[in-house]
Parts: structure tokens; C-alpha cells; sequence
């Protein structure tokens, strides 16, 4: 029992709970901070070592690989992903791209340079339409720190559940605990439309699972100095907490507002009173979210200071079959392709034909499942040809609408 617990640094005296790691040192530990500490003391009086000292900054590649990185080359990127939602992926990648370039022009800043402000992002789109592939996607290709979290675990301080600080404990996790990089991040905080409060007037009571949070979360967007537990929650209470400045943060938030449309609708038909009728068809009654603004988020219950640390926004269109169908065979790791790749290792060939697809997508819309409903039919039918693949001497292995039919 005794022996691991009690471990402590010689230098600053923290033990074992209270550092990252403690290094050995003959018969002594030394932990990180110290060291860290002592190397900079050195480097300071001139005589680090060269070898370590070659280690290039973090600044330089973020800063490097952003000159490779336009708008159109993170479009391009995304597109490989994410079939249609165009206009979230431009927005997206202007977003990425002026990140790094904030982060470049803070990080040499003088006073009298002028300072740019981040554009946090709020994504507006029904379920399973490519918001989180969309964050997911992006995080592959940035050299930057990046989490996802789900805004419906969040409480405010004090009640069951995350409080907000978790949001930055994962985000310094996944940056290896690197405050530096920590600080240059981008977090993804999803269904944020569940946080909103119930009602549009201001609740005298407090709202536990709404208002309450949303201010909470209201202090991460503002860019302020944060105390993060390192390793998450109250459950460690013996842990110092690290500080961490969001103010280069990047926060993307995403929802699907359901029934804001109502909304949408309301304030279109109240602003093309009084205009011709011309006006009122050019509205686009199929896909009212695209006109979605600041004011029908107010009205959904997301509180103005909120809405006013979220400028850019942006949505995603509802996916037709069309669209579906383009899902299942065209992203770099779409789901047939998935299956071609588990063939293939069996050394067979995988055909599907084509009104197999059409059955798939068609599945998928009579049951309202959308994108994230395509795999679970996908693995009724093919789960029966792998069942049958391994045992069949023929190299091609082809999957017919009649099978696909009994399948599901
Ligand atoms: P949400 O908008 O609810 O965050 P997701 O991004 O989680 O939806 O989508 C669920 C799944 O559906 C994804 O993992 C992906 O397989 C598929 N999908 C959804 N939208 C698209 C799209 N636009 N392009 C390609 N695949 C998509």
C-alpha cells in the first residue's frame, strides 16, 4: 500500500495525485512542472541543449499548414465526407481558416496591432444530416485539439451532471495536457437546442436544465480565464485545477432546433406583408431553416448573450433520397465501400445491384430513419452475405433485390 501512493516530487514536494507524472531520478522523483520549470531556467541562462531545443513550437506548424489550407482546400477536404451541405461547409471552412489566422496574428501581437476576434459558429440542422460528420471531419485534418460533447450532460455548478469546465477538461485530454495547445482548440458542443429555455420570457426560478446552463457555458464563449479540473468533474477533489484562456478557442454549436421552422415561417410571413406576392414564392417553403436567423433562436430559447458569442450562422439541408442514396456509395469510407473492403479480405468480389440501393434509401425513408438509419439496414442484408460469402467457392459475391428483400 505504502510503497507507489507516497512518491513525491523532491523538488516541489507534490506527490503523485497531484502531477501528470513523477520521473525517476536514481533514488528520487522529480514531476513534470519541475522539469519543465528547470529546463526553461536553462534555456533562459543559455545552455538547454541543442537537441532539445530544435523542438519546433506548436505555432509553426499550425501556422504553416494553414497557408496549405484555404477554404477551398478544406471544402475539398470535407467533400470527401459529406455529401451536399454545401453552404455549412463553406462557412465551416472560412471559420477553420480565419482560426488560424487569428491564432497567428495573436500570438505576435503588440498593442498597437489590431486583435481579431473569433467567429464561434451555431449549426442549425435536423438529426443525422452531417453536423457532427461535418465536426468529425474537420478535427481529422486540423493539426489543433478537438472535442466533441454532447451539451445534454452539462449542468450548471452544483447539481448532478457535467459542469461546463468538463467541456475544456476533454479538450486539454485530447491537446495531451498541453495548456498552450489547449487554448488554440476547437470544441464541438452538439444539441445545443436541448439547453434552451422552455419558454421565451426570462425565468424568475432557476432553470436547471436550460437558462442555467446556457449562462454557465456563457463564460467558456466569452473568452475568460477558466479553472479546469485536469481530469474532469468534482470527483477528483484533491486535483489542482489548471487555468485555461478560451479567448482563442474556436466554439462550434450545433442543434436541430426542432420546430423552429414554426418560427421561421411566422417571422418570413410577417416581414412579406405588404410586399407582392412574388416575394412570398420566392420563399422556399421546403427548407425554411435556410433563412434561419439570430432572432428565431431568441424565440427558440437560446438567451440573446448566447446568440450574441455565436455570429456565424449556418444550416444544413434536409437530405432527399437523392442524397441517401449518394451516402451509401460515395463518401471515401461509405458504407458499401466498408463492405467491399470486408469482401475483400476474404479475397471475394462484393456486386450490389443498383435497386438495391434504391431499396436501402427508400427503407430508409419510409421509416423516417434518415442517414444514421442506413446502417442498421445495410447490416440486415449484409450480414446475411457475410454469412454466406466465406463458405461459397465463387469469387464474385452478388447481392440481388431478392435477396435484399427477405434480408429486411
Ligand atoms: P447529426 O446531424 O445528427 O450530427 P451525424 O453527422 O451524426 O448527424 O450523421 C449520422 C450519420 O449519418 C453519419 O455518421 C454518416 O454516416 C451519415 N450522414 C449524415 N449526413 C451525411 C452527409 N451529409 N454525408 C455523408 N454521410 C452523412
Amino acid at each position: 500500500m505504502a510503497g507507489k501512493k507516497n512518491h513525491h516530487c523532491f523538488c516541489c514536494g507534490r506527490d503523485e495525485s497531484q502531477v501528470q507524472f513523477l520521473l525517476q531520478v536514481k533514488e528520487g522523483f522529480i514531476c513534470d512542472t519541475c522539469v519543465t520549470g528547470l529546463y526553461s531556467y536553462l534555456q533562459d541562462a543559455g545552455v538547454a541543449s541543442p537537441a532539445v531545443k530544435a523542438k519546433p513550437k506548436p505555432a509553426k506548424p499550425a501556422a504553416e499548414s494553414r497557408k496549405k489550407l484555404t477554404p477551398k482546400a478544406i471544402h475539398a477536404y470535407l467533400d470527401q465526407y459529406v455529401i451536399g451541405q454545401d453552404r455549412a461547409k463553406k462557412v465551416l471552412s472560412v471559420a477553420v481558416y480565419n482560426h488560424y489566422k487569428r491564432l497567428e496574428n495573436n500570438l505576435d501581437a503588440t498593442d498597437s496591432q489590431v486583435e481579431l476576434e473569433k467567429s464561434n459558429i451555431l449549426l442549425a440542422g435536423p438529426t443525422g444530416t452531417g453536423k457532427t460528420l461535418l465536426a468529425r471531419s474537420i478535427a481529422r485534418l486540423l493539426d489543433v485539439p478537438f472535442t466533441i460533447v454532447d451539451a445534454t450532460v452539462l449542468t450548471e455548478a452544483g447539481y448532478v451532471g457535467e459542469d461546463v469546465e468538463s467541456i475544456l477538461s476533454r479538450l486539454l485530454e485530447q491537446a495531451d495536457y498541453d495548456v498552450a495547445r489547449t487554448e488554440r482548440g476547437i470544441v464541438f458542443i452538439d444539441e445545443i437546442d436541448k439547453v434552451a429555455r422552455k419558454s421565451d420570457n426570462p425565468s424568475i426560478t432557476r432553470d436547471v436544465s436550460g437558462e442555467g446552463v446556457q449562462q454557465a457555458m456563457l463564460k467558456l464563449l466569452e473568452g475568460n480565464v477558466v479553472n479546469v479540473p485536469p481530469k474532469g468533474g468534482r470527483k477528483h477533489p484533491e486535483q489542482d485545477f489548471v487555468h485555461i484562456n478560451t479567448e482563442n478557442i474556436l466554439f462550434i454549436c450545433g442543434g436541430a432546433f426542432e420546430g423552429i421552422e414554426r418560427r421561421i415561417a411566422q417571422r418570413l410571413n410577417t416581414q412579406v406583408i405588404g410586399f407582392d406576392s412574388a416575394a412570398k414564392q420566392q420563399v422556399d417553403k421546403e427548407n425554411l431553416l435556410q433563412y434561419v436567423s439570430q432572432e428565431d433562436f431568441r424565440a427558440y430559447g437560446l438567451i440573446p448573450e448566447i446568440i450574441g458569442r455565436l455570429p456565424v450562422i449556418t444550416h444544413l439541408d434536409p437530405l432527399d433520397e437523392t442524397a441517401l442514396k449518394r451516402i451509401l456509395v460515395e463518401p471515401k469510407n461509405a458504407l458499401v465501400k466498408q463492405y467491399e473492403k470486408m469482401f475483400e479480405m476474404d479475397g471475394k468480389k462484393l456486386v450490389v445491384e443498383p435497386e438495391v440501393l434504391d431499396l436501402i434509401v427508400k427503407t430508409a425513408v419510409e421509416k423516417k430513419v434518415g442517414a444514421r438509419g442506413l446502417r442498421s439496414i445495410c447490416e440486415k442484408i449484409f450480414t446475411e452475405a457475410m454469412y454466406e460469402a466465406p463458405s461459397s467457392q465463387q469469387p464474385v459475391y452478388t447481392v440481388t433485390l431478392d435477396f435484399a428483400r427477405k434480408a429486411i
